[in-house]
């Protein structure tokens, strides 16, 4: 007999083999002899109340063998002689699970990478941080893996309905990810395992006969009679193809604006900007665990808070527990900030973003620039942002005491942010509309959490970088740009997805219909 269970205990007997086995035989009222398996099929923790308790659900055989638990198996072909080849521009996450799944579809994934390779990032990763020198090629958010390489790796998605995420986390798995993530109610990878995870998916793709150029930043599209048919590197090389895949994420400001140029349609898209708060993470699990000791069993804290303040929505994105605040700017004259954190989560800061929603109507003054008006409004803030710390990748912080009384910090508490803190008045820094909304919300947000208002929390600009600024238009159907045969948008820059997991899945499902595109071709 197969049947599940739920088993909700401290933490420091959730993992204890005899503990888990004898409340298995307590509620099935069974023998011991009757057991003969039993697995976790999720880990959560509930810290609604202390003490703390981990649930698990647990699938029990009894009298009969467990059913075996195997990864979605690996189908992938040779594809070196392929006689379709398809140009995928970006080698985030969607690229490099469109670029995977075309190959066990038998198509050959040429992939057009501006960045460089894992190891050869961490140099320019090394020079913002050190030298506030970004190169606008190869940086948090370009270069192999996309901005989901330099992360936390959160790999937790509201969009189950868009495709199989069991599948997704079987494939990091088969690419080294820990298997644990696929019984963690909040799996996620962290930074310095990611690389790894994404330099296996390069060397599978590549042993497929799948072809991958890194520093080559795709500035043109090839059109001929409503189709594309190549691109054009910024060497000037023309690079042909049976079709296109974008996914060139968020960030790529150069391509929205070469689709605007070559007047293929695109939308303005709400977004969200604002800070990133970082506290001291011993304070955030005193006040998540209830003051309980987390010990080792326990995860560091993490939260998610949400407020609605005048018609907008003020909440907190892309939670890094045990993690660091990290420059991910593109460009030069620009300050972004965002969020990463090692496997272990072991560092002594929790940072989350705390944003404001934007909607078209907040970006009025850039009408002019039609569907690019909140991308205009993005650059400008963070432009901004940059001026007030003082031309280099120092970012404007406050004590959230501070901001919360309008008043400049006159010291700053240490922070995991490397490039270094100025200390601003952020009302002074962000727009009005966003600033008073965030003081609103955060006000709110101690309410919620008793202690989060503290001394030594404070708020680092700008967190810009939530979601796309604009949409590329697509067929629902073949998912392919309603004027520009060939043409496929996928993952986050598109609008299409919002996280590492949506744009995998996204990147697989453009890949499907792209294989349908080609079939039809003469
Ligand atoms: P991207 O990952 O943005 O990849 C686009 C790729 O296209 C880039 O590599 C870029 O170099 C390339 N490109 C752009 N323009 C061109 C061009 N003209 N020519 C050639 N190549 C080009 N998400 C989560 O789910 N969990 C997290 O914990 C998490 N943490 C994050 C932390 C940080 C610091 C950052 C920056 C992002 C984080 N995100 C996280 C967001 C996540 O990384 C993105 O949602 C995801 O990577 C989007 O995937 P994508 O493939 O659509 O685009």
């Amino acid at each position: 007999m197969i049947k599940e269970v739920e088993i909700k205990s401290l933490p420091a007997l959730a993992y204890n083999d005899e503990f888990v086995k004898s409340e298995i035989l307590k509620q099935l009222k069974a023998e011991p002899g009757e057991l003969t398996g039993y697995r976790t099929l999720r880990y959560s923790i509930d810290a609604r109340r202390s003490p703390v308790q981990i649930v698990q659900r647990v699938q029990v055989a009894l009298d009969e063998p467990l059913p075996a638990d195997e990864l979605t198996p690996l189908m992938y072909k040779n594809v070196g002689d392929a006689q379709k080849r398809v140009l995928i521009v970006g080698l985030g996450p969607a690229g490099m699970f469109a670029a995977l799944r075309l190959i066990e579809l038998g198509v050959k994934p040429v992939v057009l990478e501006r960045g460089y390779d894992v190891r050869t990032r961490r140099r320019d990763l090394k020079a913002v941080n050190r030298d506030h020198i970004v190169n606008p090629d190869s940086n948090y958010c370009f270069g192999e893996g996309g901005a989901g390489t330099y992360s936390d790796g959160k790999l937790y998605t509201r969009s189950t309905k868009r495709g199989d995420v069991r599948r997704i986390y079987d494939l990091l798995v088969h690419h080294g990810a820990n298997p644990f993530i696929r019984v963690d109610a909040h799996p996620h990878i962290g930074t310095n395992k990611l690389p790894g995870v994404v330099q296996a998916i390069r060397e599978r793709i590549l042993e497929h006969g799948g072809e991958i150029y890194f520093g080559t930043r795709v500035v043109d599209f090839v059109l001929q009679g409503g189709r594309v048919t190549g691109v054009v590197t910024r060497d000037g090389a023309v690079i042909e193809g049976d079709a296109l895949i974008l996914a060139t994420g968020h960030s790529a400001r150069d391509i929205f604006e070469l689709l605007q140029r070559k007047q293929i349609s695109l939308e303005l898209k709400p977004f969200a900007l604002g800070v990133r708060v970082e506290h001291p993470q011993a304070l955030i699990d005193h006040i998540q665990y209830h003051g309980m000791e987390r010990g080792e069993h326990l995860p560091a804290a993490r939260y998610k808070l949400v407020h609605q303040v005048a018609g907008r929505g003020v909440y907190s994105f892309c939670m890094c527990p045990g993690g660091f605040i990290v420059p991910a700017a593109t460009a030069q004259e620009e300050i972004v900030v965002n969020g990463m954190s090692p496997s272990k989560r072991d560092s002594r800061f929790a940072n989350s973003g705390i944003v404001v929603e934007i909607l078209p109507d907040d970006v009025a003054e850039f009408k002019k620039d039609g569907p690019l008006a909140a991308l205009r409004f993005q650059q400008m803030v963070e432009r901004r942002v940059w001026e007030a710390g003082g031309k280099t990748q120092s970012a404007p912080a406050q004590r959230l005491i501070d901001f919360i009384n309008g008043k400049v910090s006159t010291s700053l508490p240490e922070c995991s942010y490397i490039p270094g803190l100025t200390p601003v008045n952020m009302h002074e820094v962000l727009p009005e509309f966003v600033s008073f909304r965030l003081k609103e919300g955060f006000k709110a947000f101690g309410r919620k959490m008793k202690g989060y208002l503290n001394e030594e929390a404070q708020i680092v600009a700008t967190e810009s970088r939530t979601s796309s600024p604009v949409k590329i238009p697509r067929n629902p159907e073949t998912l392919m740009h309603p004027e520009v045969g060939g043409l496929f948008p996928a993952g986050e820059g598109g609008g299409y997805a919002g996280g590492i997991v949506s744009a995998a899945m996204d990147g697989e499902r453009v890949a499907e219909k792209v294989v349908e595109f080609l079939q039809k071709l003469p």
